[in-house]
Formats: structure tokens, C-alpha cells, sequence
């Protein structure tokens, strides 16, 4: 079987290079030719556009950053669907909104190209390992039928319903962990404000009900105070206007998501869009006038 993987990025890069490790035959596009340069060493072969990409491939990967670049790739000039051919196999694991997948499946429909989207959780390290926790959306069957490549770049596929489903959960999963974040700091400082050391607050109430894989992981980030990516906040601010106009378009207010996206939007004005997004703790250092940490 010939895979196409398009979008070689933090993520896009290690989740192709799992796909050799397990013997795969591997063609793959980036409009940067570093990336693409990156992956061939490792024993990939390049393809000159998408287009060139799904003439020679029977599944093709996409792992861009937002909505409208999955829509050009796909369905734009030189992009997927003008080299696949029909039974083609697109599975997309870029965390986009759930409307443009459907409308993004609907013009691989025309072409009898079969699609799914399956975006994905765990960032850069478990894109290394393998370990991605991937919520897929689509034709069950087709699911199926891909389920041993997506294996090799994730422990674990469930999947969550129709296409635009998987993006749907990885909307759900991109809130809590938005929310969570800005919750951890805003405690914190409240907790440096008072005279009580964070460090002391999170050893105390880790293993409580307030615990979370968030607490775990960016505790020691923010009260370092090292923001280096990580997830970016130019990336979170993305998926939380997707949420909001996900929420908006089915009628779900979503005002904790609101809230965090103006932090979010505060930060990036401030020039720290490429922060991690634990990176929230500077906007509570800026409204409290208290840093957390030492
Ligand atoms: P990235 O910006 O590092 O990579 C995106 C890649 O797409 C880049 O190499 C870029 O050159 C390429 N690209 C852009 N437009 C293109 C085009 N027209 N044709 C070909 N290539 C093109 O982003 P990333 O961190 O790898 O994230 C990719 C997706 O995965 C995003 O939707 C992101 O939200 C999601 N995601 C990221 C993480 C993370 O921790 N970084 C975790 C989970 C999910």
C-alpha cells in the first residue's frame, strides 16, 4: 500500500517517520522544503505537489495547520483531488473545524474519494513515540480499513461518529485543556498573592480531585516561568475560534471558552503568540502585578 503524508511540520514530521519505521512506502509533500528534505533522508520519496502525491498513493495524510489550508491542499489547483484517483483514501489528522471536513468530504465524494478525519491529541512527544491518542470521524468501514496505519502513529482510535465528529472531540478536548490551564494559573497566583508558594499548593492538591494531566504538565512550566513550546498559543487561539463558531453555528454558548480566548488574544497582542500555552500565567502576572514563582 503507497501513502501519501502532506504537512511535515512538529507534528506532521515524526508521525511520517513512524510510518517508515513500520515499512511503509511513503511520498510526501511540504511547501517547505527543509521539512520535506527532513523526511526523505529518513527514506521517503518527494513528491512536487499534493497533486503529485495522490497520483502515486492509494491513502494520503494530511497534518496542516487550519481549516483553509486543508481545503486548499485538497480541493484547490494542484492539490489532492486533482491527482486521486477514485477509491482514494484521505485521512485527515489536522485539527480544523468540524464544517469544513464536511464540506471538505463532500468534494471527495464527487471524485469517489473516501474521507475521515482524524485529528489527533499528545503533541510533539507522543507523535515521536508513536503514542497519539486519535479521534477519528467518517465511514466506519473505511475507519476500519486504516485503523493499522493510524496504529503506527497512535496508541489509541476511537472513533467518535460521522465525519466532522473527530474534530468535534478534539474541539471538546482543546476547551478543557484551555480552560484547565487558565484555571491552574489563575490559583496559583492567587495563591503567590496570598504568601503561599504554588509549588507548595500543587504538591498538596495533585493528587486530589484538582489534579490533571494539565497540573502535571504545566505546573513545572509556569512556575519555571519557561514558555517554550509545547503547544502554541497561536495554535490554541486557532482551535478556540473554531470552538466558538462550532458553538455559535449550533447553538452552545461556550463563555468559559470566550473568556480564555481573550487571554489568549491579550498574550498574542503582546507578542507572545508563540509561547507555550502555559504561557496563560503572564496574563495573570499582568492583571495581579505578581509572577508565579520564584
Ligand atoms: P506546523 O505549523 O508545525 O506544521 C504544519 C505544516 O504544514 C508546515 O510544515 C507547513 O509548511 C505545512 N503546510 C502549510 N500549508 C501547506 C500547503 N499548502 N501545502 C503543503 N504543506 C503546507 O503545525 P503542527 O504543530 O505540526 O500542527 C499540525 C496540526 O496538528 C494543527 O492543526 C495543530 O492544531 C494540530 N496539533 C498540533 C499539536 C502540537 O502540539 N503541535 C498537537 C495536536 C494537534
Amino acid at each position: 500500500m503507497k501513502i501519501g503524508f502532506i504537512g511535515l511540520g512538529i507534528m506532521g514530521k515524526p508521525m511520517a517517520k513512524n510510518l517508515l519505521k513500520a515499512g511503509y512506502d511513503l511520498t510526501v509533500f511540504d511547501v517547505v522544503k527543509a521539512n520535506v528534505d527532513d523526511v526523505v533522508a529518513a527514506g521517503a520519496k518527494a513528491g512536487a505537489s499534493a497533486k503529485d502525491v495522490a497520483a502515486v498513493c492509494d491513502v494520503v495524510i494530511t497534518m496542516l495547520p487550519n481549516s483553509p489550508h486543508v481545503k486548499t491542499v485538497v480541493c484547490g489547483a494542484g492539490g489532492v483531488l486533482e491527482g486521486a484517483k477514485s477509491g482514494l483514501i484521505l485521512i485527515d489528522m489536522s485539527s480544523i473545524a468540524p464544517l469544513a471536513s464536511i464540506e471538505v468530504e463532500k468534494a471527495c465524494a464527487e471524485k469517489g474519494v473516501k474521507m475521515i478525519d482524524a485529528p489527533v491529541s499528545g503533541g510533539e512527544p507522543k507523535a515521536i513515540d508513536g503514542t497519539l491518542a486519535i479521534m477519528a470521524g467518517g465511514d466506519r468501514a473505511v475507519l476500519e480499513s486504516v485503523k493499522p496505519i493510524l496504529s503506527q502513529m497512535g496508541s489509541s482510535v476511537v472513533y467518535c461518529g460521522e465525519i466532522g465528529a473527530g474534530n468535534t472531540t478534539k474541539l471538546a478536548n482543546q476547551i478543557i485543556v484551555a480552560v484547565n490551564i487558565a484555571a491552574v494559573a489563575e490559583a496559583y497566583t492567587l495563591a503567590q498573592k496570598a504568601g503561599v508558594d504554588p509549588a507548595l499548593v500543587f504538591d498538596a492538591i495533585k493528587g486530589g480531585l484538582a489534579g490533571s494531566t494539565v497540573m502535571n504538565a504545566k505546573s513545572p512550566m509556569m512556575l519555571d516561568g519557561n514558555f517554550k513550546p509545547g503547544f502554541k498559543i497561536d495554535l490554541h487561539i486557532k482551535d478556540l475560534g473554531n470552538a466558538l463558531d462550532t458553538g455559535h453555528g449550533v447553538g452552545s454558548p461556550l463563555p468559559l471558552t470566550a473568556s480564555v480566548m481573550e487571554m489568549m488574544q491579550t498574550l498574542r497582542a503582546d507578542g507572545c503568540g508563540q509561547d507555550d500555552h502555559s504561557a496563560l500565567a503572564k496574563y495573570y502576572a499582568k492583571v495581579s502585578g505578581t509572577k508565579i514563582g520564584k
